[in-house]
């Protein structure tokens, strides 16, 4: 059952509550910071609401928005969907524009998270270029990730500054400001987040002890390899798990 008021926007407010409350407890978001967005059914999202702690928020407080018959198409997202329902005062976020590009962009993305974990967004002030193609799970989790110029927050800047990245990643970087994940689920989007402020502190680690060098070509294309040929649709997390099995195994 997929139209509002079913048993999957339930799940879908619960679960978008307790991961919100996660990333604040994580540190990757701070007072107001981020906001998340999931889909369900063919035209409907739900998103958190702006100006509200995450630590604070309860599945209620979530915004209906209805993305109207066209969601269904990549590319018909429209940028000012209605709000189908919403608690009194509660309003989507003023960054439910960047959430929107990502819909429009990939049809098969239905749950985008955007915080601002402060290790990784660090990394885009660095004056030299970074690459997080430094470890197993970036390379076949994270996959590409993209550095997207600075936007000022609050405008449309910011989901153009991202459109060019959309298509080819589900990790973005947005310089002096946050990062963007996108999944297939809530989880997937959610745990690249973690991961990627994960990946980052290891870098910055490694960065401490001297130039830091990408897992080399050959590994990657592996790795790669062995992601797309375990199942026909991988699995990311088992397959995370597999490769730090093996990562583990050897130190
Ligand atoms: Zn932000």
């Amino acid at each position: 059952m997929t139209a509002p008021g079913g048993p999957e926007e339930r799940r879908l407010r619960e679960e978008l509550v307790r991961r919100a409350r996660q990333l604040y407890d994580r540190g990757l978001i701070a007072g107001v910071d981020g906001n998340l967005t999931a889909r369900f059914g063919s035209r409907w999202v739900l998103a958190t609401p702006s100006g509200l702690p995450k630590n604070e928020m309860e599945p209620d407080d979530l915004v209906l928005l209805d993305l109207g018959t066209g969601a269904r198409t990549a590319g018909q997202v429209p940028s000012e969907p209605r709000v189908a329902r919403a608690r009194r005062g509660r309003i989507p976020s003023s960054e439910l524009s960047m959430h929107l590009t990502v819909y429009a962009e990939r049809s098969d993305v239905r749950a985008v998270v955007h915080a601002h974990p402060p290790t990784a967004v660090g990394l885009t002030l660095s004056p030299e270029e970074v690459h997080l193609d430094i470890c197993p799970e970036a390379v076949v989790f994270l996959g590409d990730v993209a550095f997207a110029p600075y936007a000022t927050p609050g405008t449309e800047d910011l989901s153009e500054s991202l459109k060019p990245f959309v298509k080819r990643s589900n990790t973005i970087l947005l310089t002096r400001h946050g990062a963007v994940t996108a999944g297939d689920t809530l989880a997937i989007a959610h745990q690249r987040m973690e991961s990627l402020e994960h990946i980052a502190k290891i870098y910055v680690a490694a960065r401490q002890l001297g130039p830091v060098t990408p897992l080399p070509d050959a590994e990657q294309e592996r790795l790669r390899a062995l992601a797309g040929g375990t199942t026909a649709e991988p699995d990311l997390e088992e397959l995370v798990r597999i490769v730090m099995e093996r990562v583990q195994a050897r130190l």
